[in-house]
């Protein structure tokens, strides 16, 4: 018998090591990954109320939707665009 257990134990611990790191290492570029969420602005043309709400399939700027919350006018899409989802509570507060 050419192997010993010491050898056998050090290949395990070796290989627990590596495999421990590699985890590591996946689970830390996913939490890095930036996500990001489509964002939809309407704006109303009578009274210039704006709201940002998410996108929905099939918008596309100009298009009218929904009513103003102020005055009922049929709000127009000004806007289409992508942010950065916000991961820290902290920073919701503020905003
Ligand atoms: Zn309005």
């Amino acid at each position: 018998m050419s192997f010993n257990i010491d050898t056998i134990i050090y290949t395990l611990i070796i290989t627990t090591i590596v495999m421990v790191i590699y985890l590591y290492m996946e689970l830390r570029k996913k939490l890095q990954k930036p996500e990001y969420d489509t964002k939809t602005l309407l704006k109303c043309p009578k009274c210039g109320y704006q709201i940002e709400k998410n996108y929905e399939l099939g918008e596309f700027i100009g298009m009218v939707k929904g009513k103003c919350s102020k005055c009922n006018t049929p709000m127009k899409i000004i806007a289409i665009y992508v942010v950065e989802k916000r991961q820290n509570p902290e920073k919701l507060k503020n905003t």
